[in-house]
């Protein structure tokens, strides 16, 4: 008992999705929905109508056969043309009804492809750290597009059966009010079935949720450019393509297994239809052969009951598709329902628009989602402004999470950072991100022109041909352009036709002038030479310090060459500070710093 009440307090709760549901249809297109709407219930009325149009036309007939005049026969005629009539504009308003649910899908795909992106660009970043949180994303937009729409398209369908259904229970109604009842018990092991079948299928695609990413995953590394080299040197194309193999043979037994049980629960819940509509029409025939009857009305009940009962079973199916669809929806849902922790504040106050102390971390204690260990602990550093800041140290040391605390892609656990002595977290998100611009280790390759590659640092200045220019020119990759025949409308990338590749240091420099651009006064950069050679390197390094004179700068860096023209460098490590000062302090120190210089040094004469 407690079994099946928890059971219908589930389908409850799933199936309270659906005002939401509808609310997303409504807001999608209101017009659509009118229009659907009308539709419907006049397509709803239109097969009761024929049927009782039958049932005078047989009658009809047969008088005409006994009594042959000339009014019997004009009666007859009418008739037939009422009922061609009828037929035919069932047919029109279901071609208007298909254009109409087609131009209303493409609405709804696109109002909720609306949502989806206008959530994603709001996540957290940790967000994409959380494989849990991500597989929801995976079945929101894998399923979430096209459930909406199928929504609508059952709302309607069972809007119009429903008119149908009663129509044809009235028209019944002449025979006894035990036949539409008869008719209804005949179709319930189909609502059985249908709600059964899409619970035990909804779960069955959450669980598989994370192997179907996963197969994705490998189908992504066999057929994509990036993994391609690889793929071929290491010859383990046929390694991923086994594991691909193995996922996709267990889901399609698991989905063989389902499909075979619901086919044999249908067959089951179709036998007792047929059993009962076999009974009831041995009654009927039994009662016109006693002349209790006409054949119009046999006629009539045939057809009534017969096609109640398809359309009994269509709209018990359409129910539980729709309930199929509202526990999709909640995937949906719960993804539009995730909250970003880091947002702007209520009443945020004013941002400055240039730094006049400097950027401040007072005892920053973070770690990243799901890890244990903190990356920084009471954590201390200052960033004076307007001056080049280095911070150099082994990998894993916590220099790059520096650069996503500044940028607040993540908030502190405890500690503060704070901006001219305001803490971050009171000042509006976007107007803290446009006084930055950072240069990741990795950054995008936008497969776009050269120039709107670069013109998106700051997307409010699109056409600024000559900002561009000089962006490009400060971030040495003017002269990369120059070699493209098309210069600045070069495509770059290979994903769209006459794109062109480029290298690791190429894509840099582009990425740098993006960030140059931007024209902020604080330069993020993150090993921002790691991909050019040393000559390039002292190049780029001349022009970047002239353009970043009167902007605060902090440049985490493996090369002590670039981190000894910096005004201040702070060696970490492990999440720590380890040493402070200027190149010279360092070297006097004789440190880490002043050791690790040597070695470099000495690597560079040795290779030059
Ligand atoms: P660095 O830039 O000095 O090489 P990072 O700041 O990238 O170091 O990383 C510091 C530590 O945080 C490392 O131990 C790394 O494994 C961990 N880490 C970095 N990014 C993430 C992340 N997104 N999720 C979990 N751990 C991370």
């Amino acid at each position: 008992m407690s079994f099946l009440s928890s059971k219908i307090k589930r389908i409850l709760s799933t199936l309270s999705n659906l005002p939401r549901g509808i609310s997303l249809i409504w807001n999608a297109g209101k017009i659509w929905v009118i229009g659907q709407f009308f539709l419907m219930v006049v397509r709803g009325v239109l097969p009761a109508a024929l049927i009782y149009l039958t049932k005078l036309f047989v009658d009809s007939v047969i008088e005409t056969i006994r009594t042959p005049n000339q009014e019997q026969i004009t009666e007859v005629i009418w008739l037939g043309i009422s009922f061609a009539v009828l037929t035919i504009l069932y047919e029109i308003l279901g071609g208007v009804n298909s254009l109409i649910l087609t131009a209303q899908k493409e609405n709804l795909t696109d109002h909720v492809f609306e949502l989806i992106h206008k959530k994603a660009a709001k996540t957290d970043l940790a967000f994409y750290e959380q494989p849990e949180v991500f597989n929801h994303l995976h079945r929101a937009r894998a399923q979430a597009r096209s459930r909406p729409a199928e929504l609508s398209a059952q709302l309607g369908s069972i809007l119009q059966n429903s008119v149908t259904l009663i129509s044809m229970g009235i028209v019944l109604l002449r025979f006894g009010l035990w036949l539409p009842v008869v008719l209804f018990i005949s179709t319930l092991p189909t609502l059985f079935v249908v709600v059964y079948s899409t619970s035990r299928l909804h779960a069955w695609q959450r669980k598989k949720t994370q192997d179907e990413r996963e197969s994705w995953y490998y189908d992504q590394l066999l057929t994509t450019g990036d993994s391609a080299a690889e793929i071929r040197l290491f010859g383990i194309g046929p390694y991923f393509r086994r594991k691909f193999v193995a996922i996709r043979k267990k889901l399609r037994i698991q989905q063989l297994r389902l499909g075979f049980r619901q086919r044999l629960l249908e067959f089951g819940a179709s036998l007792f239809a047929l059993v009962l509509a076999g009974g009831v029409f041995v009654w009927i025939v039994s009662q016109t052969i006693k002349g209790l009857g006409t054949v119009g009305d046999l006629a009539l009940f045939y057809q009534a009951f017969n096609q109640g009962q398809g359309l009994m079973r269509t709209f018990l199916g359409d129910i539980g598709r729709l309930y199929s669809n509202s526990l999709f929806l909640s995937d949906l849902f719960e993804y539009l329902d995730l909250e970003p922790k880091v947002v702007s504040p209520k009443r945020p106050l004013s941002t400055p628009n240039d730094l006049e102390q400097g950027i401040a971390l007072e005892k920053v204690t973070f770690n990243y989602h799901g890890s244990k260990e903190d990356v920084l602990k009471d954590f201390d550093l200052f960033i004076p402004a307007k001056k080049t800041v280095a911070v150099v140290g082994p990998n894993g040391a916590g220099k790059s999470t520096l650069i996503k605390l500044i940028c607040r892609f993540y908030d502190p656990e405890a500690g503060s950072i704070k901006f001219d002595g305001t803490d971050l977290r009171d000042l509006s998100l976007s107007e803290l991100r446009g006084l930055i611009t950072v240069l990741f280790q990795a950054p995008f390759k936008y497969n776009t022109s050269a120039g709107e590659n670069i013109a998106l640092g700051d997307i409010s200045r699109p056409s600024d041909q000559k900002g561009i220019e000089t962006a490009a020119y400060e971030a040495g990759a003017d002269e990369i352009i120059a070699e493209f025949g098309a210069g600045y409308e070069q495509m770059l990338g290979k994903r769209f036709s006459d794109g062109r590749e480029l290298s690791g240091g190429e894509w840099q420099r582009i990425a740098l002038a993006r960030a140059f651009f931007r024209q902020s006064p604080i330069i993020l950069l993150d090993e921002p030479t790691s991909s050019m050679d040393p000559w390039a390197e002292a190049d780029w390094l001349k022009k970047f310090l002239k353009m970043a004179k009167d902007k605060t700068v902090v440049v985490i860096t493996h090369r002590f060459t670039t981190a000894s023209q910096a005004d201040l460098i702070y060696v970490m490590e492990d999440g720590k500070i380890v040493e402070t000062g200027s190149h010279n302090e360092l070297l006097e120190n004789d440190g880490r710093y002043a050791s690790s210089w040597r070695e470099q040094m000495a690597k560079y004469a040795l290779n030059e």
